[in-house]
């Protein structure tokens, strides 16, 4: 299926600054995002991009002759390996050439040994790193995006009652997201009751039974960008305990929301969400990190954990997603998806959060 490439275009100064800076002549994109991000052509797995100094050639096979032509801002050579790498053979004899260490295979890095004389040099992270802060058409592309879940969302949200089985409100809010022009950006959590536990529960058979808690985490993709988020709602009326749960994970995520800005470092974000969780005896069930970069990759850059070296920057669009998960019980998780502003943050996500 063809997407016509609005979006994914890096602006050619700041490619030729990342190679002067690591000193080097060439890359060979192998991710799918990066390849989109730097051609605009939109089936990276069954392409290859070169990208020199002054030239690139976009390498895919005969099923996509046409769609590289509408697509690509880079002339495109059609070929499957090895005459792939024996047409760019000549270009990289004798140059430094950088390639993707997380996105090539051994298989495919023995094959340019032998294929070409070039001095090979292992890179990590650098077209990510650009990907980094939206330009204003990737930033409309992700509000779309979120659009297109939000009206999903409020399509499908009433029928979360008992008696329902988690895959019939996955499959509903598919098809509202599949009516509006885009696709699933993942498979959806649909996850009921003691299945709350779970994080990445997926969406089963299981009915939604009475006075449990429902966590569903979805997304639309359109044009190649995602949008993420995540409400939990009551199901008949959930008691105390879980309503507590409910409501410290809330308090997290409004006080990690409040603090989105430039210059804050996203390891604090998750310090201060994990904080309020933990003060009221939660802090353990909160298992996984605050959240992340969305763009052509549905996880990407900055991460939001307490390890992460990030700091925010107008134009990066992330998540924050606080959560608890307590084995036998349920949990909850909810997520929005903001984008960075010169003076603090807007969010994308307009879905209303359940009152409990
Ligand atoms: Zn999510
Ligand atoms: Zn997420």
């Amino acid at each position: 299926m063809s997407e016509h490439p609005v979006v994914a275009v890096a602006p050619e100064r700041r490619l030729l600054e990342l190679l002067t800076r690591t000193e080097l002549d060439g890359l060979w994109i192998s991710s799918p995002e990066n390849l989109r991000y730097l051609s605009g052509f939109s089936d990276g797995r069954d392409a290859k991009l070169l990208l020199l100094k002054q030239s690139g050639t976009l390498y895919t096979d005969a099923r996509y002759t046409v769609q590289a032509q509408e697509q690509s801002r880079y002339p495109a050579f059609i070929a499957r390996p090895p005459a792939t790498l024996d047409q760019a053979a000549p270009q990289v004899a004798g140059r430094r050439i950088g390639f993707e260490a997380e996105h090539l295979t051994v298989a495919q890095l023995a094959d340019l040994k032998v294929h070409w004389d070039a001095e090979l040099v292992e890179t990590s992270g650098l077209i990510e790193g650009l990907r980094l802060v939206k330009s204003q058409a990737e930033i409309e592309q992700l509000r779309a995006a979120q659009a297109i879940a939000d009206a999903a969302w409020s399509a499908v949200y009433h029928s979360i009652v008992p008696g329902v089985a988690e895959r019939e409100i996955a499959d509903a809010l598919l098809y509202q997201i599949r009516q509006r022009g885009g696709t699933a950006a993942f498979d959806f959590t649909v996850a009921s009751g003691p299945n709350g536990a779970k994080p990445h529960a997926g969406a089963s058979e299981r009915i939604i039974g009475e006075n449990e808690l429902v966590t569903v985490d979805f997304g639309a993709k359109l044009g190649g960008y995602h949008s993420d988020m995540t409400r939990t709602v009551g199901a008949g009326n959930p008691g105390q305990e879980l309503r507590r749960l409910y409501r410290a994970v809330l308090e997290a995520e409004a006080a990690a929301i409040a603090a989105v800005k430039p210059g804050v470092r996203c390891a604090d974000l998750d310090e201060l969400a994990r904080d309020i969780l933990t003060s009221q005896g939660l802090g353990e069930a909160f298992a996984h990190s605050l959240g992340h970069g969305v763009g052509l990759a549905i996880h990407e850059g900055p991460w939001l954990r307490a390890s992460s070296e990030d700091v925010l920057e107008p134009g990066m669009v992330v998540t924050i997603e606080p959560g608890m998960y307590l084995p036998g019980v349920g949990g909850v998780r909810i997520e929005d998806l903001l984008l960075v502003t010169p003076d603090g943050h807007e969010v994308l996500s307009q879905s209303p959060k359940a009152e409990l």
